[in-house]
Formats: C-alpha cells, structure tokens, sequence
C-alpha cells in the first residue's frame, strides 16, 4: 500500500494554501485531493459578488507571489473590489496551477485509522496511507434546512447553494428566506433574472455592512483611524475587528464572550452595494414562515404576520449550520474519537483534534478560535499555524 506523510482533503481557498504552505518542509510528501475550488463554481451563483474587501479575498501562500494582484498581470484581467465570483474562481484556479500543479482531483470516499497512520480511499477504489489527514471540506455539507421544509419536494423548495445561476426562475414568484447576504444577494439575481421575488426574514432590520467609501463617521475618520479599527482581514464590526484578526487571543477568552464575538460578528448582514439593487424587491422582516403546504405544482405559505402567499418556489437563504459529522467521508468510529462541542471540533495548535494527526481547517474552526476561520481571510492563521505544528 502507497504511504505519504500529509494528506489534505479539500482544494478550496483552505486546502490549497496549506497545501502550498506545507511544501515549503523540505521532504514531506503532501497529496492533496479535491475538485478545485468546486464549492464556489458548483454552489454559489454566476454573477455574484464577494463580500469580502481586496485584502481579505487573498489566498494566503508562503512566499507573498500567489496574489490576486500577480494574477491579475499574469493573466491580463483587470477587476476591483467587489470582486466577481468568476475572477474569484479563476484566481484559486491560477492558484492551484503555481501551487498544487500535481492536484489529484479525486474525492477521498474514506478517512479511517489504521494501528500507526491514517487510511484513505479513494472513490475509484485506491487506498493508501498517511501520517497526518488535513481535512480542509468546507461548509458544503451543512447547509441549514428548517425542520418547517423538510416535507416538501425538491421542486418547490431548494437552500441558496444548490444554484449556479436562477435563469430558470424567470417569470416565477419565488419566496426567498433569510435577511443575510447570501439571502439578499440570491433575492437581487432573482429579481435580475426576472422572477417575482419577495424577501421574509426574521430580524428586526437589515444590518447593512458599511463599504470603504460609505460616509459613517468610522469612514470619515480617515485612513489611519480606519486602519486601526479594522484589520485587513475584514471580519467583525470596528475595533472587534482587530481581535478576532488574532484567532489564538480569541482563543483564550471566556467562552461566554467568544460566543457574543461570533454572533455579533456573523450575524445576517448585507453588503451595500445590493441596497439599489434590492429597491423593488419586497422585503417583510420581523417575520418567519408559519407552515407551507403543496398545492396543485405552487406552494401555499402562512406567514407570522398573518399572510398567506402562493409561490412557485422558495428558496432558502438560511445559512449553514455547523456539524462535523456530516463529513460522510470520515469512518464513524474515527468521528466518534473526535472531541467535539455542538458539532463544532475542539481544536489545538496546528488545528488539530483530539485525534493526534488528524487536522480540520476552515469553518468548523470558528468554535476555537473565532469567526475569521469560516472567510478566505482565515487562511493566513490557518496555514501558520499548520505549517508550524508540522515543522516541529
Ligand atoms: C454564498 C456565499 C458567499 C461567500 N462569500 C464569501 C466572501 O465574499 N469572502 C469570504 O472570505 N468567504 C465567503 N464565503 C465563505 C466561503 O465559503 C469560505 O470562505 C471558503 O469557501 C472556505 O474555503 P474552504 O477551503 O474551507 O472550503 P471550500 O471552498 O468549500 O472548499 C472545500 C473543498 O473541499 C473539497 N472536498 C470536500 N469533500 C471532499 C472529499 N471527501 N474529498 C476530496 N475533496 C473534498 C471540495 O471539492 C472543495 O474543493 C461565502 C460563502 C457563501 C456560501
């Protein structure tokens, strides 16, 4: 049976920067799996945005050259922030080329302990072993679905990343749940594709997130003050900003106030450039969906408020709900060996479990070291800190 040394489950923004990162150890032998940057050309849809600002759409890379602005020269695109998902894609693709030009684009069908090492299939039958697993899987797998829609069929009701474009709603009246981004943004394609959207969620109001160029007084106070009350990593509110740029001081606060961090910081927000795009959209908040019921190919909706509403379909904009063990591909006997708090895994230096060797990168991180882990951003701490637990 083939062996190596690391083997890293994932080719999204995670798995390739620590793949890159990890070949900087002279003679390690790293094998890296995955479909390239699947989850963002597969799951989100054509013509969005990203959230994130320049700096935080950067993949971290050992040696400072895999950026978007040497991509963009390489390649001779020309773009600017909001960055399009399509030169997204393309930049991880460019990436992935320089970085992990070996990619095996196989998906790894299992993940078991052996007696000294880890084993691993592949889906075409290879199996082979390795010292250490970095599983880098990204939040595909725990797509949040109410229990309230669970009964209907697959034709009248989908989560947002199930699409890649919403062509085929035009002409139709689509209910979109949820007030956050990915709601917001699916609600302003929607309507740009020609459907009949309406928008219900249940907060009290949008939080719009605040541009570089909006003209609150945090933006008014000029670049110095601004530097200084949001790090480049782009994630959190001013001044929080700076904390949780930090994972491994997040890590040491109680566990009360790194709740409140994470909720204040990902909680259901719009980026403002969807504020024009979303002006004829209706919008009810304070509001949740009741009960649905099919009726003749349309489904019947009763809101909080009392409405009721026919619609052809409903599309959930209801986030992702954080659950290692929805990873199907890891052995449920090695699952189970895995400290876990809510779904979330306890993770040390180097993110790695309870299960010596056995690493988890990226969005299940945030129960131990805060928010930064779920965003593109996250990559730079996480990459170190692989890259130093392996160096030792
Ligand atoms: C609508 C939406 C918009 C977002 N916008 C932003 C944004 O603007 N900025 C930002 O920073 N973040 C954004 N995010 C969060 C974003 O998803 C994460 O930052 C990013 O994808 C995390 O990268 P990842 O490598 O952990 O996961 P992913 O990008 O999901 O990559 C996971 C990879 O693992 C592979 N894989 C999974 N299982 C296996 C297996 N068994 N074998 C082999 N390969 C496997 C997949 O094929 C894929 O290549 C957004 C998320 C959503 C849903």
């Amino acid at each position: 049976m083939s062996r190596c040394d690391v083997a890293v489950v994932g080719a999204g923004p995670y798995g390739l920067s620590a793949a890159a990162h990890l070949r900087t150890i002279k003679g390690l032998e790293v094998r890296v799996f995955g479909e390239p940057m699947s989850f963002w050309s597969c799951n989100m849809p054509v013509g969005m945005f990203l959230r994130s600002n320049w700096t935080a759409t950067q993949i971290a890379c050992p040696h400072g050259d895999l950026t978007l602005e040497a991509f963009q020269a390489e390649r001779f695109r020309t773009f600017g922030v909001p960055v399009p998902i399509e030169h997204f894609i393309e930049y991880g693709l460019w990436y992935q080329s320089h970085a992990v030009p070996d990619l095996d684009q196989r998906r790894i069908e299992r993940i078991e302990r052996g007696a000294n090492d880890f084993r691993l299939s592949t889906r075409d039958g290879e199996t082979f072993e390795s010292r250490r697993v970095v599983i880098a899987g990204g939040i595909g797998p725990f797509a949040r679905r109410p229990q309230e829609f669970k009964a209907l069929p697959a034709a009248l009701v989908s989560h947002t990343n199930e699409h890649q474009g919403f062509a085929r709603f035009a002409g139709k009246r689509v209910l979109v749940v949820g007030s956050g981004q990915s709601a917001l943004e699916s609600a302003a394609l929607l309507h740009e594709s020609g459907a009949e959207v309406e928008v219900v969620g249940r907060s009290l109001r949008i939080h719009w997130l605040q541009g570089w160029a909006s003209t609150t007084l945090h933006h008014r106070l000029g670049k110095f003050t601004r530097k200084l009350l949001y790090a480049p990593t782009d994630v959190g509110p001013a001044g929080i900003s700076q904390l949780l740029a930090r994972p491994h001081l997040v890590k040491l606060l109680p566990r009360t106030v790194q709740d409140k961090l994470r909720r204040r910081a990902v909680r259901p927000a719009g980026a403002r450039w969807l504020v024009n795009r979303l002006q004829d959209v209706p919008i009810t908040l304070n509001c949740s969906v009741v009960s649905v019921a099919p009726t003749g190919g349309c489904v019947r909706v009763k809101l909080s408020n009392g409405k009721e509403t026919t619609v052809d379909h409903i599309l959930l904009g209801t986030g992702f709900h954080i659950d290692i063990s929805k990873y199907d591909f890891v052995a449920s006997n090695l699952m189970q060996q895995i400290n876990r708090v809510n779904g979330f895994p306890i993770l040390k230096d180097g993110l790695e479990t309870s299960v010596p060797g056995l690493h988890i990168l990226g969005a299940p991180g945030v129960y131990c070291f805060g928010p930064l882990l779920q965003f593109v951003s996250g990559t730079h701490f996480a990459s170190r800190s692989l890259l130093r637990r392996l160096s030792q």
